[in-house]
């Protein structure tokens, strides 16, 4: 993989922060656009511009084929069956809400969700919110230190009672890769459908719905190089067409009276309003992107990059390491003893380098690890070696001024 040559399709990293060359790790948080995304979305607003679904006129047409070419392009991108079964969201958040939404009716009182203790509060609060609703109860699969979760305990889990398992691919905070597949065949076992939360999946793990047999996929295009606004969220045709409509309003209708309304076809009745068409574009170019540079290409290097930073962290005084799972992301979130991570991601700043620090929207994760929150370094296609040396100095500097 040739980095430099990446680099230049993304013109954001060649700048200066604090008098310093921009280190760009905060790609858990959102990933930089390459400029086949920028460049796809301005096409659009330059000669494409127009309402979907709703004119016969050239404009109209040609928007309405190109965002339908879009989602064509993530059902094979994710490999689902059928385009039907692509509703384009804002993001991940809502596609959990869609379904938390929609699934409201099939949870009743004595009913249990299942999530998992690494979860984003986005696949945590609906299903708690929902739960709290319908007198239904919440139930943790716990995390074990090592930042992995124990099949055997999911397993005693699934009880009868349980509606859903509702869990995240790759964890946010941790880099836990969780085998989603097992996953699901033990809760297909059990009869328990699953969505699982992809928000960090898409970007760090070939994602082949159709093989690991989820029920659900949500996830975002921002943690994927595509632009903010625009999400996914897959569902199979058979639970989508049973599922009751989300939002009303345009496009998601059939027939309309005063008297009574019917609801639109799969994909569309999950798609009220006007949609975010160059979102969708700007998707598919990034998806293209990523094909183009080649996912086994991108995991290769990512994995180097983890490899080679956790070892030089490792080497810090004082590090402590979140998550130790075998299959791991690019996703390093650690404390130093006797360091504030607010401090330290502040100095690392002045030195030029984005991290995240905080509780990662994983609250009760932080509170299972009895801390308040991490510094997060997280990496992206277009990083390099030679930043991780850059940062691994920066936090050893910070450090001794911290100290
Ligand atoms: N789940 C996970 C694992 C995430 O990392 C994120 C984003 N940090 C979300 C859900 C929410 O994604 P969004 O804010 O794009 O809706």
């Amino acid at each position: 993989m040739d980095i430099e040559h990446i680099r230049k399709d993304f013109p954001i990293l060649n700048q200066q922060v604090n008098g310093k060359p921009l280190v760009y790790f905060d790609n858990a948080a959102t990933t930089q656009k390459p400029l086949p995304v920028i460049q796809r979305i301005t096409d659009y607003y330059l000669h494409e511009n127009s309402n979907v679904h709703r004119g016969v006129h050239h404009l109209s047409l040609v928007a309405t084929e190109a965002y339908e070419k879009a989602r064509s392009f993530v059902a094979n991108y994710i490999n689902a069956e059928d385009s039907k079964e692509i509703i384009f969201t804002r993001g991940t958040t809502e596609s959990v809400n869609l379904l938390a939404t929609v699934l409201s009716p099939w949870i009743q009182a004595g009913d249990e969700i299942v999530i998992s203790g690494m979860e984003h509060h986005s696949n945590l609060v609906p299903w708690q919110q929902l739960c709290e609703r319908n007198k239904a109860r919440l139930k943790v699969l716990p995390v074990d230190l090592d930042g992995t979760i124990d099949l055997n305990f999911l397993k005693k889990m699934l009880t009868p009672q349980v509606k859903l398992l509702a869990i995240t691919h790759i964890s946010n905070v941790l880099g836990t890769i969780n085998p989603v597949k097992e996953i699901v065949r033990i809760a297909h076992e059990q009869g328990v459908p699953v969505l699982l939360d992809g928000a960090q999946g898409i970007a760090h793990a070939k994602v082949d719905v159709q093989d690991i047999g989820a029920d659900f996929y949500a996830f975002s295009g921002h943690k994927i190089y595509a632009p903010m606004g625009i999400g996914i969220l897959y569902g199979r045709f058979t639970w989508l067409r049973r599922l009751p409509p989300y939002q009303f309003g345009g496009e998601m209708i059939d027939k309309v009276s005063f008297e009574k309304t019917t609801f639109n076809e799969l994909p569309y009745k999950y798609e009220a309003g006007t949609p975010n068409v160059a979102g969708a574009l700007g998707l598919e170019a990034a998806l293209r992107y990523v094909e183009e540079i080649g996912l086994d290409n991108i995991f290769d290097h990512e994995d180097k990059l983890l490899q080679y930073a956790t070892k030089k962290l490792q080497d810090i005084e004082g590090m402590r390491i979140f998550g130790h799972a075998k299959d791991k992301a690019a996703v390093i979130s650690f404390l130093i003893n006797g360091v504030h991570p607010y401090d330290l991601g502040m100095l690392l700043d002045q030195m030029g380098i984005a991290v995240r620090t905080g509780h990662h929207c994983a609250e009760p994760l932080m509170d299972f690890y009895g801390i308040q929150g991490t510094v997060r370094s997280s990496f992206g296609m277009y990083n390099t070696m030679e930043e991780i040396d850059v940062f691994a100095d920066a936090v050893e500097k910070a450090v001794q001024m911290l100290r």
